[in-house]
């Protein structure tokens, strides 16, 4: 079984928060800088649909999820 990774897309990214909005334990927002942090790129299985609803979210398709 592979690891899950979170990828960011950050040339993608416009600030617009929706993936912290759906789970702020994994995506932190830069409001000024209009640029997502991902805080833990390595999610625990347990936490697949959590992180998948979050990568879905994202208006402009900068996130998605690998493994
Ligand atoms: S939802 Fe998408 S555009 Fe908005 S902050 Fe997250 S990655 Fe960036």
């Amino acid at each position: 079984m592979s690891a899950m990774q979170i990828v960011a897309d950050k040339a993608r990214c416009e600030g617009l928060g929706m993936c912290e909005s759906m789970a702020n334990d994994y995506f932190e927002v830069d409001e000024d800088e209009e640029l997502v942090t991902v805080l833990d790129a390595n999610p625990p299985e347990a936490d697949r649909a959590h992180v998948f609803a979050a990568v879905q979210a994202c208006p402009v398709l900068a996130l998605t999820l690998e493994g």
